[in-house]
């Protein structure tokens, strides 16, 4: 049947700490997120009722009345919606423990210490044929490498021939990763928001640099040149902190140093948040110079949530003079006007 809805509507779970989402865009302060099962414990899901709230959502899109969680999504689409009940989209979000201590950290900052299991729900849900590979599993988190059911829950959806996305610090080398990703069935996004030591450090709160520029360069490592973009390296700009010229030509050239192929960018959460369609024009002059570097360099270049609201609300039209004189002017000069960046973070 054709209606307006979203693949994580119809097909997907986020599990979080205490509960279970549809997803786990944090888009707008406002309006929530689509709760599927406002508790999750005892490391148990109950299926049937998981299915049974999933129907009532697809049957109020089916109605043409956007679910208030989701209304303006930009993942919302008119399509022919298949009737089926399974799960192709698990976003595992499901543990708060980290080796990072990131100052723009919502699990830090909101998330109950918990040490969930889902191991078995899981296997539970491929056992009674309801799960199936066509969509993608994330790893959020909390840190996957620092959880213990990490290793396994990773080889059991490359068995099932599944799509994985894991989100690292980056801190600690995961073999179980680096086998992913020579197999081509993991992606690994690691977030070191400078290639500055000190920068990182005050970005971090760990002092672990170092070690994690050199697990890149191993994830990297002897990966067949059509895998090499399964590393991702993402750049969240944190107005006030990494925004400058020289930190971001720094990366850039730490990314061509490496021979990583692939770069996100993301602008810092609350601030994105805080000032929607009031962006600093020097934030969309920096996410231009990464694109032009990233095409200049034949490496791919995404952007994450925060940074994609921001460019659909775009204020300032898109840089057309890269060099090095006229980004350098244009970043510092409004760098320096713009108040909204007096940003309070939860230190
Ligand atoms: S908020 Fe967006 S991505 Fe999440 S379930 Fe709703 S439409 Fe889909
Ligand atoms: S690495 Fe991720 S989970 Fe860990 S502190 Fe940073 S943002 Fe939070």
């Amino acid at each position: 049947m054709k209606y307006k809805s979203c693949h994580l509507i119809e097909h997907g779970i986020s599990i979080n700490v205490d509960c279970i989402q549809a997803c786990c865009l944090s888009r707008d302060f406002n309006k929530g997120q689509l709760l599927i099962m406002p508790k999750f414990e005892n490391n148990k899901i109950d299926w049937e009722h998981l299915f049974f709230v999933k129907r009532n959502h697809r049957t109020h899109q089916k109605n043409g009345r956007d679910l208030p969680a989701c209304e303006g999504c930009y993942n919302l689409r008119e399509e022919d919606w298949d009737n089926d009940d399974y799960i192709s989209y698990i976003n595992f979000d499901h543990w708060s423990q980290c080796n990072s201590n990131c100052i723009y950290c919502d699990v830090q900052r909101n998330k109950p210490k918990a040490k969930n299991n889902v191991l078995n729900a899981v296997k539970e849900l491929i056992k009674q044929k309801k799960f199936r590979n066509s969509g993608e599993i994330t790893f959020q988190g909390g840190e996957p490498t620092v959880l213990k059911e990490f290793d396994e829950l990773l080889k059991l959806f490359i068995k099932q021939g599944s799509r994985i996305r894991v989100h690292s610090s980056g801190i600690l080398f995961s073999r179980a990763i680096r086998e992913g990703l020579k197999q081509g069935a993991v992606t690994v996004v690691i977030s070191p928001d400078s290639a500055d030591k000190q920068t990182y450090k005050t970005v971090k709160r760990v002092d672990k640099s170092d070690k994690v520029w050199e697990n890149i360069k191993h994830y990297r490592k002897n990966l067949p040149v059509g895998l090499a973009s399964n590393v991702k390296v993402k750049y969240i700009i944190i107005p006030g902190i990494n925004d400058t010229f020289e930190e971001i030509t720094l990366f850039l050239n730490r990314l061509k140093e490496y021979d990583i192929k692939s770069a996100i960018v993301d602008v810092e959460y609350t601030y994105a948040n805080k000032n929607t369609g009031n962006v600093s024009p020097h934030v969309y002059i920096l996410m231009d110079y990464i694109e032009h570097f990233c095409l200049e360099n034949n490496m791919s270049y995404d952007l994450y949530d925060s940074a994609l609201y921001a460019d659909r609300n775009r204020n300032y039209e898109k840089t057309t003079d890269f060099s090095t004189e006229n980004l350098k002017n244009e970043i510092s000069k409004y760098k320096n006007q713009n108040l909204s960046l007096n940003i309070q973070y939860s230190l």
